[in-house]
């Protein structure tokens, strides 16, 4: 038996396998290999590969954890997970059961895609979610936000730091007068009406359309999908979960330890926080507290 199966083999997973891997314990890290900016051509703010594609960057980590004697990879989809510490099993999609004594969830979230034309097809490209990831690239360019919770009030102040013409779509979603006074003042435009189309090509948008015919040109439009664990594992596990503003999380603690002995989660499924350095923090932490859970 395994001393830790890792379920999810991104930036969470392998960073967990090779802190497992260095301290000689056992690991299987299984993966369907669908990291979730794999839709970027290139990952910022991770020191030292700064604008790598998402896919080198894997491949050379994977390559990496793979020289561990003691690490093997299975590609594979966890479907079922039974058992208690000490004594897990994992069932895979194929009917192949891997066994160990702790569990690593790091098996990320799904970005649920609006039916709009467009969305998906610019999804990572100029359809982003995150500024701090791609903002640089279209810095002083038009931006809109598509609202999706009254957080996205509060994010034009933020996007202010990288350009001066941002517009809200509302999206049909009612706003407080004084909220939407406080971001005219702002310069912000605010437009109500429900996106119906974004015009694009080759994942570069040219602009939207509302579904009450209002045009609006943009280079670069915000948006922060619904989101979903990309497995039930904790479910079945019943781990404690929180809401958060667009989908739910694992609640994890001290070393990324969740509410079930043995069982530890790491990466975008435990945090309201998405980046690829919170996701390998994470994925570390949660190796330690596997081994440290293990030390008799
Ligand atoms: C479009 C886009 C661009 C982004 N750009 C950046 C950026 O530039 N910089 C940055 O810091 N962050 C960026 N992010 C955020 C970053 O991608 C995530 O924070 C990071 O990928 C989280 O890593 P993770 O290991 O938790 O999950 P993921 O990377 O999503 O990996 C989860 C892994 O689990 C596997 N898996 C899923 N289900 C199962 C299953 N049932 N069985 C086995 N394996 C399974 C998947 O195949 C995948 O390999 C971006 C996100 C998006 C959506």
């Amino acid at each position: 038996m395994d001393d830790v199966l890792v379920v999810g083999g991104s930036f969470a997973g392998l960073s967990a396998a090779l802190q497992l891997g260095r301290a000689r314990r056992k690991v299987t890290v299984l993966d369907t290999g669908l990291s979730r900016n794999r839709y970027a051509a290139s990952a910022h703010n991770i020191l030292g590969h700064d604008g790598a594609a998402p896919a080198e960057l894997l491949a050379a980590a994977r390559r990496q954890v793979e020289a561990y004697p003691t690490v093997q990879f299975v590609q594979g989809c966890a479907t079922t997970v039974a058992g208690a510490a000490d004594d897990f099993t994992v069932g895979t999609a194929d009917g192949e059961a891997l066994s160990a004594r702790r569990l690593i969830l790091s098996y990320g979230i799904v970005d649920e895609m609006p039916d709009v034309p467009g969305f998906a097809e610019a999804w990572g490209k100029t359809v982003i979610h995150c500024p701090y990831c791609h903002g640089y690239e279209v810095a002083g360019r038009r931006w809109g936000l598509l609202y999706s919770s009254p957080l996205s009030l509060h994010a034009p102040a933020l996007y202010g730091d990288w350009t001066d013409d941002i517009t809200l779509i509302l999206d049909g979603n009612p706003i407080p007068d004084a909220e939407r006074h406080k971001l005219e003042r702002r310069g912000v435009r605010v437009l109500d009406g429900k996106l119906a189309a974004i015009h694009q090509e080759g994942g570069q948008i040219s602009g939207i359309t509302l579904e009450d015919g209002t045009e609006l040109g943009l280079d670069a439009l915000y948006a922060h999908p619904r989101n979903h664990p990309s497995a039930d594992l904790h479910a079945q596990l019943g781990l404690e979960t929180e809401t958060t503003p667009t989908g739910i999380m694992v609640v994890a603690g001290e070393r990324q330890a969740t509410s079930r002995e043995g069982v530890f989660a790491a990466g975008d499924l435990t945090s309201p926080i998405h980046s690829v350095n919170s996701a390998t923090h994470a994925g570390s932490a949660a190796a330690m507290g596997a081994q440290h859970s293990m030390l008799v």
